[in-house]
């Protein structure tokens, strides 16, 4: 099985071969058909099964088949103009935003696609100027959203999808009350993608407030 025969968009396609990925991983054979379909996915994948390219190359395909029909518009160059955060990746740590960041970044690099990180610990404004220029993709520590969205200087209303990356160090560090209350601000009818490398009885209870007919992948 290739990148191609998943189905997705030939830029993506070219971009993960210049990188030298022939084939892809069992989670991201598994998952990227589901994410696709707009399903919601339960995973259950340790870092270095290449899980982050398993949700960030479904979840780019969509926003450059968005951004074809766009070009064919003139309604829809002036939306391109006025981003609006589609996807938010939520993680525990600062270092692990920073590397599912990255990896956007490498995976979108010949695409107009805008990613942005925010994370608690350095300068807030230096992400507001970051955030001002246009956003698609947010990867974000709980924390410091939630202090962008109290005071307003960020909108998640047209969210399409949510990403909790390491769910089950999120919960350890403390983060439900955080997630609960970041969760009010975006809209219900969401895809969620929830991935953890650990299940225990209160990763399934928070997995059951977020998903709908999860896909399940265990690898
Ligand atoms: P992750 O599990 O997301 O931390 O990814 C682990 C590493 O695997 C990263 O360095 C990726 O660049 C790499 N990787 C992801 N998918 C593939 C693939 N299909 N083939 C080869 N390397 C990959």
């Amino acid at each position: 099985m290739s990148f191609a025969s998943l189905g997705l968009h030939k830029t993506l396609v070219n971009t993960v071969s210049e990188r030298g990925y022939s084939i892809p991983t069992p989670i991201q054979k598994a998952a990227i058909p589901a994410i696709l379909k707009q399903r919601d996915v339960m995973a259950g994948a340790q870092t270095g099964t290449g899980k982050t390219a398993a949700f960030a190359l479904p979840l780019l395909h969509r926003l450059l088949e968005q951004f074809d029909l766009d070009q064919t518009s003139e309604a829809g160059l002036t939306n391109q103009k006025y981003k609006k955060i589609s996807v938010l990746v939520l993680t525990p740590t600062r270092e692990l935003a920073q590397q599912v960041y990255n990896s956007f970044v490498t995976y979108s690099q010949n695409s107009s696609v805008q990613s942005v990180v925010v994370y608690g610990g350095a300068s807030i404004n230096t992400q507001i100027n970051a955030l001002d220029k246009g956003c698609d993709v947010l990867i974000a520590t709980p924390g410091r959203l939630l202090e962008l969205l109290m005071k307003n200087l960020i909108k998640l209303h047209d969210l399409k999808t949510l990403v909790l990356d390491e769910s089950d160090r999120m919960l350890d560090m403390g983060f439900i009350v955080d997630i609960q209350r970041i969760l009010t601000k975006i809209p219900s009818n969401r895809q969620t993608l929830f991935f953890s490398a650990t299940f225990n009885n209160d990763i399934f209870a928070l997995s059951k407030t977020l998903l709908k007919d999860p896909k399940l992948i265990e690898v």
